[in-house]
């Protein structure tokens, strides 16, 4: 299996649980009870596959707290 080439990771200290990225990247995230983002399969840095590439990007740059980064995978 071939490591991602980007890993999506949540400062849970800047994020305000508004939830526009769980709306962004439903197959990665889901909210909470509160509106925060949980991973799906847990963690704070989420495995970003390739054809989602475009979509984390977008939700990083739409994030309002810059709460969010991608990172370089593998
Ligand atoms: S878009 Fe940003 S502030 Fe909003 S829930 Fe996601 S990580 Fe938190």
């Amino acid at each position: 299996m071939t490591e991602p080439r980007a890993l999506l990771h949540i400062d849970w200290t800047a994020c305000d649980g508004r939830g526009l990225c769980t709306e962004i990247l439903p197959e990665l995230l889901i909210r909470d009870d509160w509106g925060y983002p949980l991973v799906r399969g847990g963690g704070s840095d989420v495995p970003v596959p390739d054809r989602l590439l475009d979509s984390a990007a977008e939700a990083v740059a739409l994030c309002p707290r810059l709460a969010l980064r991608l990172l370089p995978g593998g």
